[in-house]
């Protein structure tokens, strides 16, 4: 069965009707200031079309949204306050914040929305119960969520899940809240679906993989399945040490996940002779430290150790000869799927391989898809423009998640 349509919702009339959104409002933020700000307000651009659509057709819209990873309490540190402004700034629409997620504060907002007015509840995560493992503590959370939806005049409410980024999510918001009230698929969640059945199902040749960051763990089970998929894996941030720990190189003191060697060195057996190939690193840029302005220069991948910093040296990005044998794949590519960057490239010292491979995807002719929240942050602060890409991703381990194949709690709740 598939999916009920924001459009369908909407053709149904929605004016008067509250209707709870899923959002994904999970932008970085910056707090070095006196008050913080949001970094990369890509995600919040892309939640706003639906809001739009429903604040229009006059439904009065509650959205539902998660920040970073605080403990199950209020936090300020993690409030959506930032988000919320921001996405007051853009919107044409008013925005108002409760200073709760289902607690007096939200009810008494929720209950008194005009039409057409959006209301943020706070961080989701407030509750512990959102992300629980017991599905009776997700339910009760689920049934107050749907209760901010239930009106004196008993119009009946609706739920849309437009947050793309917490659809592999097993929680409250995103999947138990789904059986309490008509649901619908947002078009932000719909448009990323196009791309990512587009990159598995029929992928113009040659199909180019790009995996860096520093999740291994995370990210290494995705490639089980990109092996049956991709032409060429590029293999480089954090990741890249894991494999070169594989082939038995001295990576010094660089991120390394030694429990994964194994599951690695299986991949790298399972690849060879396959249609499939992996692309390493032949150079690294080391560092002596993790620090923006730590000593640095460019090693041998296989020989880390022996760099001027010894057994203490951090490999900190890919070096100028891996980037640009990177690129030239990328841009003989006619599909391109890039998670994760390069090196640090919050350090500016260390962020040439990000930039080099985010050049490469820009100027080939094939279709680029970049997934993950720090890799959309990293092309847009190096100063490249969302337009150059296919498609930037709003969701990282989502859509990883998809590429390896498995059922999405978020999506299944849909009927997707
Ligand atoms: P995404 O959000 O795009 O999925 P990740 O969250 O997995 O990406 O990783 C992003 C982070 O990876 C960046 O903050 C970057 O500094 C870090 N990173 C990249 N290369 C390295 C490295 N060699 N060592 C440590 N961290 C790295
Ligand atoms: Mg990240």
């Amino acid at each position: 069965m598939a999916a009920q349509t924001l459009e369908q919702l909407i053709s149904a009339g929605v004016k008067g009707r509250p209707v709870l959104v899923r959002s994904d409002l999970n932008v970085p933020l910056d707090d070095s200031g006196s008050s913080p700000t949001v970094t990369d307000d890509g995600r919040i651009r892309a939640s706003m079309p639906v809001l739009q659509k429903l604040s229009d057709a006059g439904a009065r819209v509650i959205v539902m949204a998660h920040l970073g990873r605080p403990k199950g309490e209020p936090d300020p540190q993690y409030s959506l306050r930032p988000a919320a402004a921001r996405l007051a700034e853009l919107a044409p629409f008013g925005v108002e914040l409760a200073a709760d997620v289902t607690g007096a504060d939200a009810r008494s907002k929720a209950g008194s929305l005009d039409d057409g007015g959006v209301l943020v509840l706070e961080n989701l995560r407030f509750d512990p119960r959102e992300t629980s493992k017991d599905d009776g503590e997700r339910g009760a959370f689920a049934d107050e969520l749907a209760g901010l939806a239930a009106t004196p005049d008993g119009q009946q409410g609706a739920y849309v899940d437009d947050a793309f980024g917490a659809v592999h999510r097993k929680h409250a918001s995103v999947y138990d809240i789904a059986s309490r009230l008509p649901a619908y698929q947002g078009d932000l969640v719909r448009t990323e679906l196009d791309v990512l059945d587009t990159l598995t199902r029929s992928p113009d040749r040659p199909y180019v993989v790009v995996l860096g960051g520093s999740k291994v763990s995370d990210k290494l089970a995705v490639i089980d399945n990109l092996m049956g998929q991709a032409d060429y894996l590029l293999i480089g941030g954090g990741m890249v040490f894991t494999f070169l720990a594989a082939l038995g190189h001295d990576v010094g003191s660089s991120l390394l996940e030694e429990d994964q060697i194994d599951t690695v060195k299986r991949y790298l057996d399972a690849v060879s002779g396959s249609d499939c190939e992996f692309v390493l690193p032949t150079d690294i840029a080391v560092a002596s430290a993790f620090a923006a302005d730590a000593e640095h220069e460019i090693a041998a991948a296989d020989s880390l150790g022996q760099s001027a910093f010894g057994a203490s040296a951090i490999g900190l990005d890919i070096g100028p000869a891996s980037a640009e044998n990177f690129a030239e794949h990328i841009r003989s590519a006619r599909t391109v799927f890039w998670n994760g960057p390069m090196g640090v490239f919050e350090f500016e010292a260390f962020a040439a391989g990000t930039r080099t491979v985010a050049s490469a995807l820009t100027e080939t002719k094939g279709f680029t898809v970049v997934g993950g929240g720090d890799s959309a942050a990293a092309v847009r602060t190096l100063g490249f423009d969302d337009n150059q890409f296919g498609h930037i991703s709003t969701g990282g381990g989502a859509s990883l998640e998809f590429l390896e194949g498995k059922e999405l709690p978020g999506l299944t709740a849909l009927g997707e």
